[in-house]
């Protein structure tokens, strides 16, 4: 393949208009949009997946750096606030715990607050380790308010194709171009192997300098034509299918998602201000499609108002996110599965960088690499947190968790799982998503008790213990009492209006 002198990048196609397609057209045209000119293509006769309902923080940042108005973003996409997500039955059937988004206790430099904890444990002074987070006693109490300087860390819940259009309205306002039809050919420079153009079925051709891929599982551009391998991690993430069914609300709104685990797999709740979300994740290994649909199908809270319907994916990573004049985003690029919604995050992650990195004078390898090794250190350390849930549990009442229970983990997820059980301590590794306190909830939350705690918190006494325990868990307890029932908030912050 001949090498070309760099070309400027003006024209950015973008393929698809999922999640991902939006997402990505929203960010460039509000930065960079003066001196683009962005098209994207969507197919309706295609359409999207339909899921991907759960966020974490991060897209608070995201929609910051859009300048989006919260009451309007919310009341658009008949958003909830959430809180956390409630795995129930990982560890162990009938047994449950919260992921939270908040912090718990307090730390000091040289120990975080879980040795304390584990010391006051010891001493029997302690209670359970979510009575030390604000934010998971709130989840628990199903109360939400906006606390001052931040003081409450939470995410959404979300229709996602009211997500998509409402990131459609905002992104034709900055001048994205939106075209309507199936692409059916993509042409390739021979000499240096770029995308040059699309062809869609109705005979229009879209050149482009830059194209974006977000057609999907599909992934049109960056798999079927650059060939660029997928990673498969079915080994590690053995939950290969989904079936996903809408019901009406039965109650208020949780600030929850909740996560419950099955015999070959686990079945999520989404609440929404006009309908519930629903899905059993499985693998199609342990359990076939139709015994999948009738377990979901018979654990349902509300009145289904969708048929049922199937998906099917493979757990992985595209070797290269970004290749020649091709960047990935989405599902196109990799999916590890939804256990802690983490897909919407790595989609504006990888627009971020794609901003920092933006080849305006032309690609440069050297940008292309960075780009690729920051996107990959990124999943593998989420793909480690998740299987952690997975494989640390004391369930072995089907094949599915025995498997999990014994298979070989990656040599980094190892390494925590021993420090953290011979030590109690935890680090956050550059760059990393989760933080110490979400790999501790976690770890702590499917069964592993350190064997010991930092001499840091030997230094305290049963009574100075007692009282700094205490004194944080009361302080939650108070503020709690105060906050509003969260269905409450939600109906005077951003009630949506009444679905068509
Ligand atoms: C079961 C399941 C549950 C999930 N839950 C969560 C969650 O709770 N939280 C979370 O963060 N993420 C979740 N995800 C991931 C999330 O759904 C996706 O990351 C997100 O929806 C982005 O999808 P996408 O835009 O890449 O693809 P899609 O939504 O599939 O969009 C693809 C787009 O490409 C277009 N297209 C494809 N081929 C062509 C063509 N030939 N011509 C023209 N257009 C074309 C389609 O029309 C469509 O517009 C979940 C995923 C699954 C499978």
């Amino acid at each position: 393949m001949q090498t070309k002198e760099p070309q400027a990048i003006r024209r950015v196609v973008i393929a698809g208009g999922g999640t991902a397609g939006w997402m990505a057209a929203a960010a460039l045209s509000k930065t960079l949009g003066k001196l683009l000119d962005i098209t994207l293509i969507e197919s309706d006769e295609i359409g999207t997946v339909g899921v991907g309902e759960a966020t974490i923080p991060t897209l608070l940042t995201f929609h910051n750096l859009l300048e989006l108005n919260e009451q309007e973003v919310m009341a658009a996409t008949q958003a909830t606030f959430k809180l956390g997500i409630s795995f129930e039955g990982w560890r162990n059937v009938g047994e449950d715990y919260i992921h939270s988004f908040g912090l718990t206790g307090t730390d000091h430099w040289t120990a975080g607050f879980q040795h304390f904890w584990l010391k006051g444990v010891e001493r029997k002074l302690a209670r359970d380790y979510g009575e030390y987070c604000l934010e998971l006693k709130a989840s628990q109490h199903q109360r939400f308010a906006h606390l001052p300087n931040g003081g409450m860390n939470y995410a959404y819940h979300l229709d996602a194709s009211l997500y998509a259009k409402f990131l459609r309205k905002f992104s034709e306002r900055f001048g994205v171009k939106r075209i309507e039809g199936k692409i059916g050919e993509v042409n390739t420079d021979a000499a240096t192997g770029h995308i040059t153009s699309l062809k869609l079925d109705s005979g229009a051709t879209i050149e482009g300098d830059l194209f974006i891929d977000c057609t999907g599982f599909r992934a049109l551009l960056i798999g079927q034509t650059m060939g660029i391998e997928y990673e498969d991690w079915s080994h590690w993430l053995l939950c290969d299918s989904a079936i996903a069914v809408q019901t009406a609300s039965v109650g208020p709104a949780l600030p929850l998602t909740r996560s419950i685990a099955h015999p070959s797999g686990w079945q999520w709740r989404i609440p929404l201000q006009h309908r519930v979300g629903n899905g059993k994740v499985y693998s199609s290994r342990y359990i076939d499609d139709d015994a999948a649909r009738a377990t979901l199908m018979g654990n349902l809270a509300g009145e289904p108002l969708t048929t049922p319907r199937l998906i099917k994916f493979q757990p992985g990573q595209r070797r290269e996110t970004w290749h020649g004049n091709c960047v990935s985003l989405g599902l196109s690029s990799g999916f590890l599965e939804p256990i802690e919604s983490t897909s919407i995050h790595l989609i504006q992650r990888g627009i971020i960088r794609l901003l920092q990195l933006f080849p305006s004078a032309g690609i440069c390898q050297s940008e292309v690499d960075e780009y690729n090794r920051q996107s990959r250190a990124e999943i593998e350390h989420i793909r480690d947190f998740i299987i952690l849930h997975y494989h640390v549990t004391n369930r072995d009442d089907s094949a599915f968790w025995r498997y999990c229970r014994e298979m070989e983990i990656p040599a980094s997820l190892r390494h925590r799982i021993e420090l953290f059980r011979e030590t109690g301590r935890v680090f956050r590794i550059e760059n990393e998503l989760f933080a110490e306190n979400s790999w501790i909830q976690c770890m702590l939350g499917q069964g592993i008790m350190p064997k010991q705690h930092h001499q840091t918190a030997d230094l305290m006494g049963d009574a100075e213990l007692l009282h700094f325990l205490e004194g944080i868990r009361t302080r939650i307890e108070q503020t709690v009492k105060q906050l509003p029932p969260h269905q409450a908030y939600v109906q005077q912050y951003c009630a949506a209006a009444p679905p068509m």
